[in-house]
């Protein structure tokens, strides 16, 4: 996928975005990427905040997506909504399932759960106690294995797990995915397949998924993802995965402007940060709403060292969007 998807607002300059721009480092409640401080740099446009925070790994061709995605939520705006609250799940990461209702009740009125499973260290025995313990307390359970099995291993926890909404990239690449698929009622998700895909329609071509997974920053903004959307032939979850507020608002508002949305987005992770650099999306009613954010003046700032390696980061990515 190209940036030229997303419409050119008037393309600013990098120095345009520096002039604005804040870089900010949030310490995180739990230890998450192998990272305990999540670093993002913000900047101000005619239409508001946008966020550049692409995880330290990422090249610059990856990272430039996530640039695209900041400037247009800075410079361009969100598109028209179609509804004003986005049903979000609760989500649960791979603790001993006697910690899960604690979590669940972070999420008032949350009717859908995703739960971690495949956490190296544990065994499928922990993950179908995980998974009972979430089924116990609401209706709706999906899995997520962020691409931790073999084949024959997905095809064993499956069964084991029993019934779920969907089991969210089981295996690694989209051919496992597809022989996953065939070979389990399960409806299959695809997230990872997509997000660090350069061709996102695979995951449809091979068969692979019956659900996929879409991030605004990866796929260069919320106009890339909700015409991706329309090109899928099956449903959609909009997710966020570190995103501070302002990202978290464009994802939002992503989910609030597709036509088609039939299910729960993984939208509510705003609860990973000690503190955010706005008020966060909380939780409503098993809701987030739709709102714009502008970071606080008193929002943790990186060092100066830290600073200085996103701006440059930033400058290398803009060339990229250039070229
Ligand atoms: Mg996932």
């Amino acid at each position: 996928m190209k940036p030229k998807d997303t419409p050119p607002p008037s393309m600013p300059t990098a120095d345009d975005l520096i002039d604005t721009a804040r870089v900010v480092a949030l310490p995180m409640r739990t230890k998450f990427r192998g990272i305990t401080v999540r670093e993002a740099l913000l900047f101000k446009g005619p239409a508001g905040w946008g966020e550049f925070a692409p995880f330290p790994e990422y090249n610059d061709a990856e990272a430039r997506m996530w640039l695209a995605a900041g400037i247009e939520a800075a410079f361009l705006g969100a598109p028209d909504p179609l509804r004003d609250t986005v049903a979000v799940n609760a989500t649960v990461p791979a603790v001993p399932a006697d910690e899960v209702a604690a979590i669940i009740a972070r999420y008032p009125g949350a009717t859908t759960v995703k739960v971690k499973v495949a956490e190296p260290g544990q065994t499928l025995a922990d993950d179908v106690d995980r998974v009972a313990a979430a089924r116990e307390l609401v209706s709706t359970v999906r899995v997520d294995a962020n691409g931790a099995w073999t084949v024959d291993e997905a095809i064993e926890a499956i069964a084991a797990i029993g019934d779920v909404e969907y089991v969210e990239q089981p295996c690694r690449t989209v051919e496992e995915l597809a022989q996953v698929r065939k070979s389990v009622k399960a409806l299959i998700a695809a997230d990872e397949s997509i997000r660090r895909s350069t061709d996102p329609m695979r995951v449809a071509k091979a068969g692979a998924a019956d659900i996929a997974v879409l991030k605004v920053a990866p796929l260069g903004g919320m106009r890339s993802l909700i015409k991706l959307a329309g090109r899928l032939p099956m449903d959609v979850v909009v997710s966020s995965a570190l995103d501070t507020a302002v990202g978290m608002s464009a994802g939002v508002a992503a989910a609030a402007a597709l036509p088609n949305l039939h299910r729960a987005c993984g939208l509510g992770t705003g609860a990973m940060f000690t503190r955010d650099v706005a008020v966060p999306f909380r939780v409503h009613e098993g809701a987030v709403e739709l709102r714009s954010v502008a970071p606080s003046d008193d929002v943790p700032l990186a060092s100066p060292d830290r600073t200085a390696w996103w701006h440059d980061r930033l400058r290398r990515c803009h060339a990229e969007l250039m070229r």
